[in-house]
């Protein structure tokens, strides 16, 4: 089994440039960094979960307000709910490694995804409108699970159908962060090339140039 890098909760304000996913279900999943080395958990609370859920437009606005003022006068129960938001996440982080590197998913890692996503379909309805059915979340859907119910028929409706080969994970050190790549070629290796790909870049040109140093000093 692998070793799990002990994990540091750390402060963070979260902005467009953490969103690299293609999807928010991975989005959310990136809401940890650097699992590869240093692991940072970017949730430090639920108002902070709150904060990137707002970010990502999951939920509306009037959903994410009731929310926030249900966790300050629930405060206990929202660090729960926001306990069982990492349980999916990081169940999430190993099924679509999995998926990458070619193992199936464990049936408790399906099982919990199945838990959350049927919240998730409860939590809407089915609409007419404009000549279409179309689901939609209803009115009464604000409980503190729910941020964790939408990410989850997020990924069952969206992320999981894609073609396995178009899930990854970023190559650059201290990152980890998993995206979809969609570009036409599909060799994208970086969350962000200006990030972890120039990273990456001046790590091997500082082997490379110590690799020389050696061989010069060996002559
Ligand atoms: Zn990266």
């Amino acid at each position: 089994m692998k070793v799990r890098l002990p994990v540091t909760v750390e402060s963070h304000r979260f902005s467009t440039g953490d969103l690299i996913g293609g999807d928010l279900a991975l989005d959310f999943i990136n809401t940890v960094t650097g699992r590869d080395q240093s692991p940072r958990d970017w949730l430090d609370s639920y108002a902070r979960l709150l904060e990137w859920a707002e970010l990502v437009r999951l939920l509306p606005k009037e959903v994410l307000r009731a929310l926030a003022r249900k966790a300050r006068s629930e405060p206990a129960a929202a660090a729960t709910a926001l306990a069982r938001g990492k349980e999916l996440r990081e169940t999430l982080f190993a099924l679509v490694t999995g998926i990458i590197s070619g193992s199936a998913p464990s049936k408790a890692a399906l099982a919990l995804l199945r838990k959350h996503w049927i919240a998730g379909v409860n939590a809407h309805e089915l609409r007419f409108d404009d000549g279409h059915v179309v689901a939609e979340l209803c009115n009464d859907a604000a409980h503190f699970d729910l941020i964790a119910s939408m990410i989850a028929y997020r990924m069952v409706e969206r992320v999981l159908p894609l073609p396995k080969d178009r899930l990854r994970i970023c190559q650059g050190p201290n990152c980890s962060w998993l995206f979809i790549d969609s570009s036409k070629a599909g060799r994208r290796r970086w969350c962000d090339m200006a990030v972890c790909g120039n990273a990456a870049k001046s790590r091997r040109f500082y082997a490379r140039s110590r690799q020389r140093r050696k061989s010069r000093r060996d002559e």
